[in-house]
């Protein structure tokens, strides 16, 4: 069925960490605050995203073992699904996260403390806020990459008339940078996976048929109530992959307009083929019945005209 959908597919919804942006982003800037030095901001940071398999995650675990800092044994971590995450340390409790997971838990920035997020967000990074339950304690901002083909499939997409459409849990002044980058039709920043299921319930009332494009647990949802979920295999996790209608092995985003080609093709040809097969049908039972044809004539062109089925079926392979 999800070949006919490819058919009439009308918008592509894709979400923006490990899947627009590269999987493999890069710590840039680390700041510490509360009388914590740079190093026990990477050491706190970097043993509690040890346990996450975000993208973000990894980066903060690679600067943390490039700078040799020691990695500390953390009890009662927990991942809060684009929000951040908390662990124990020491007995004290931790949160990493975004803007919005501190102004949640009450905990306060300073009126400095916000613009240099908001300076690292137009910049197209994403900050990522350590803090204990009462105090920011430091502040890591991740260089968002767009992938080397995200901005050509962006607009290959855009050219056979499909809409493009960017969903993120990251906060606007990212999002907004990144969309600008690849050229999508549309964003929408700081969406948790619910507001991900709304906005693709939306974009299907909008355009038609909506196919969603995603890799982590927080895109599962929204692939589920898209008409084609389609996952990006080598960098996703396996809850993306069970719920993905199409799961992309190899981690090319070319491969999207490429399969969405293939399904095109493939739905014409099986329409070609049936067309043909009852058309010869229709002309050999008559034509049979009246004696107008004989046995071997009529079965001659029977298994000709499975040949030619057969034949042109193979041109998809081409
Ligand atoms: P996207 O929808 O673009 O893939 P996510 O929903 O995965 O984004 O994440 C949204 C935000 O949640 C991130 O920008 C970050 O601020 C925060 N976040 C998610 N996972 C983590 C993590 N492991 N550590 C710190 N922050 C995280
Ligand atoms: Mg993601």
């Amino acid at each position: 069925a999800y070949l006919e959908v490819a058919e009439k597919l009308r918008a592509i919804a894709f979400d923006k960490t490990g899947t627009l942006t590269i999987g493999r982003p890069v710590v840039t800037d680390i700041s510490a605050s509360n009388n914590l030095s740079e190093k026990e901001v990477l050491s706190i940071a970097g043993s509690i995203e040890s346990r996450s398999e975000h993208p973000i995650a990894e980066a903060i675990v690679r600067k943390a073992k490039e700078a040799e800092v020691a990695l500390l044994r953390i009890e009662r971590f927990e991942a809060m699904v684009g929000l951040g995450v908390k662990a124990r340390l020491n007995g004290d409790i931790y949160f990493i996260g975004s803007r919005r997971l501190f102004l949640e838990k009450g905990i306060p920035l300073t009126q400095t403390q916000n613009e240099e997020v908001s300076r690292l967000e137009n910049e197209g990074k994403t900050v990522l806020l350590l803090g204990n339950e009462h105090n920011l304690l430091g502040m890591l901002a991740v260089a968002d990459k767009l992938r080397t083909d995200a901005e050509e499939t962006v607009a290959i997409l855009r050219r056979s008339g499909i809409k493009v459409v960017m969903l993120t849990g990251d906060n606007e002044g990212t999002a907004k940078a990144i969309a600008h980058q690849a050229g999508v039709d549309e964003y929408l920043a700081q969406l948790l996976p619910e507001d991900k299921v709304e906005t693709v319930k939306k974009l299907k009332h909008r355009y038609g048929r909506v196919a969603m494009v995603g890799d982590g647990v927080n895109d599962a949802p929204a692939m589920a109530v898209s008409d084609i979920g389609i996952a990006m295999g080598a960098a996703g996790t396996d809850v993306a992959m069970e719920t993905g209608d199409i799961v992309l092995m190899s981690d090319d985003l070319s491969k999207i307009p490429y399969a969405l080609r293939l399904s095109q093709r493939s739905i014409k040809n099986i329409r070609q083929n049936i067309i043909a097969s009852l058309a010869i049908v229709a002309f050999l039972i008559p034509a049979a019945l009246i004696g107008w044809i004989g046995l071997l004539p009529g079965l001659l062109l029977n298994e000709i005209s499975a040949l030619v089925v057969i034949v042109n079926g193979l041109r998809l392979l081409k």
